[in-house]
């Protein structure tokens, strides 16, 4: 079974986001555990946390179904060691944000090198961020978003991602979600067939299907190779609808949260019917 869903809002409280979800026929959400700009956040209460799980429970989202995604400030890889560690912090309460909701998985992106050290450098200290968090937690698995490759952020090639995972100590605790938008804009061509299967299958040779925990389901509005983010709404960009339905008819992509970060929410809901109707 596909799970379909897309990246909700969470105004007024993390435990409004499995409704929101909800309303727009979702299978499976992400979310911000926190506001993604700021670096602190109030702790969550009790009622928070209680009903974030009574309204999972109600509207049928298992942990498996749900992504969180970390803040956009965190860089794992940063080259200033009091930097590193302001990140290690705020990654680490990420992380424990997860456990408290009963989450499983954390998404986020690896981090970038900021032309201050070697690309083999930043991946090290990378990995070493993410043992050192899922030293300090439990339960929840550190899942990797490979990026455009924009900047110096890292995590653009399956080689990248591979290298991050091969220093990470607890395998059952480290994966991968894919962004076919940021795939496509950083050289994986998926508008084909012949190429789609190519970038499947070397995915499978490089890091493994047994790694992917989450998949963001984006079109581009910039062209194969530009190494630039920019979101476009299903079948309306680059990449096109072929793509996407392939992924929804193939069977690897089973069971795991399919979440859409496309422009214009309030279209979610249509998108994520035409996503379905592309089943077989
Ligand atoms: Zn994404
Ligand atoms: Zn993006």
């Amino acid at each position: 079974m596909k799970l379909i869903g897309a990246h909700v809002s969470t105004a007024g409280g993390v435990e409004n986001a499995p409704a929101n979800a909800n309303k727009i026929g979702a299978k499976a959400f992400a979310l911000f555990t926190k506001n993604q700009r700021q670096w602190n956040a109030k702790p969550f209460t009790h009622k928070n946390i209680d009903e974030f799980k009574a309204n999972c429970e109600k509207f049928g989202f298992a942990p498996d179904h749900i992504l969180p995604h970390d803040s956009y400030l965190i860089n794992l890889g940063h080259p200033d060691s009091l930097a590193l560690e302001k990140s290690r912090n705020a990654f680490l309460n990420e992380l424990q944000r997860c456990e408290q909701l009963g989450l499983n998985r954390l998404n986020f992106h690896p981090g970038s090198h900021l032309k201050k050290v070697s690309i083999d450098e930043c991946l090290a200290t990378i990995s070493e961020s993410i043992n050192i968090s899922l030293d300090q937690t439990q339960g929840v698995c550190a899942v990797i978003e490979n990026t455009a490759g924009q900047g110096s952020n890292l995590g653009f090639t399956f080689e990248q991602i591979a290298e991050i995972i091969h220093r990470v100590e607890d395998k059952e605790r480290i994966g991968v979600c894919i962004d076919t938008c940021h795939a496509f804009t950083a050289g994986y061509d998926l508008s084909t067939q012949k190429s789609f299967d190519q970038v499947f299958s070397d995915f499978e040779r490089i890091i493994g299907f047994k790694y992917l925990k989450g998949m963001h389901l984006n079109d581009s509005k910039k062209e194969l190779g530009s190494r630039v983010d920019r979101h476009e709404v299903i079948g309306k960009g680059f990449i096109g609808l072929d793509a996407f339905t392939w992924l929804m008819n193939d069977a690897r992509f089973n069971q795991i949260p399919m979440v859409l970060e496309t422009p214009n929410s309030e279209n979610w809901a249509q998108e994520i019917q035409l996503l379905y109707s592309l089943q077989n």
